[in-house]
């Protein structure tokens, strides 16, 4: 609709409420009414959504060093029920203690890793192994190259970001924290698609038994059948 059809259209709306008894169009009014409606179309035409609101905050940041562990660390420490993490490498240190302190509180952490991670040096994935948060070993694709982190089930943090200190140092890398529910519940989907193919991880190269997964241990958890 042009704005010519558009301001034909609001005469004619006004002339339609206003019948009985007869309107009374002032200059000013008159004025206000154009106004006002080509104000609403400058908002329709330049895509503003009424039924939403405002788009969910996002930010961003850039490596090196502007600021992307730091972001993933302030989002751990305002974590409050859980945390699902998938990684491709995990060295950074501090991004390490702030999990594991998030778990201390009693939040949920799950962690999904490459396959790269078994049989490195000690690493970040024994560091929160050993201190009794579930990690879980993806070995089925050639590289398991994911970098993301759902935190209480509404904030997504994803990007080329990799939890290293090379990535904050030294890498060109992009980093996204997304405030969306229903972002945060596909990311988790496809979460447990991964954990449905994963081998859990005890500590420096080895692979484990593999538990009941986390959907039957969640489910489990609600029952009472089970303590996590
Ligand atoms: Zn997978």
């Amino acid at each position: 609709m042009g704005v010519q059809s558009g301001l034909k259209l609001v005469y004619w709306w006004s002339q339609e409420t206003n019948r009985s008894p007869l309107p009374v169009f002032t200059e000013e009014t008159m004025t206000k009414r154009v106004v006002l409606s080509l104000l609403a179309f400058a908002a329709l035409a330049s895509g503003c959504n009424f039924k939403t609101g405002p788009l969910p905050p996002i930010d961003v940041y850039f490596s090196p060093k502007g600021g992307a562990a730091d972001a993933v660390v302030r989002a751990l420490g305002a974590a409050k029920q859980t945390v699902f993490v998938q990684a491709y490498s995990f060295t950074n240190k501090e991004i390490a203690v702030a999990l594991d302190r998030a778990f201390d509180r009693g939040v949920v952490v799950h962690v999904i890793l490459d396959k790269s991670n078994v049989g490195a040096n000690y690493s970040d994935a024994d560091f929160v192994a050993h201190h009794g948060i579930s990690v879980l070993i993806d070995g089925k694709h050639p590289i398991a190259h994911n970098k993301i982190m759902i935190i209480d089930g509404e904030v997504v943090i994803t990007g080329s970001f990799n939890f290293t200190n090379q990535a904050e140092e030294h890498n060109a890398e992009n980093l996204l924290v997304i405030h969306d529910r229903g972002m945060a519940d596909r990311y988790l989907a496809n979460w447990h698609d991964h954990e449905a193919h994963s081998e859990p991880y005890t500590g420096r190269g080895e692979v484990a038994q593999k538990p009941a997964n986390t959907r039957e241990r969640h489910s489990k958890k609600k029952q009472g059948i089970l303590e996590e």
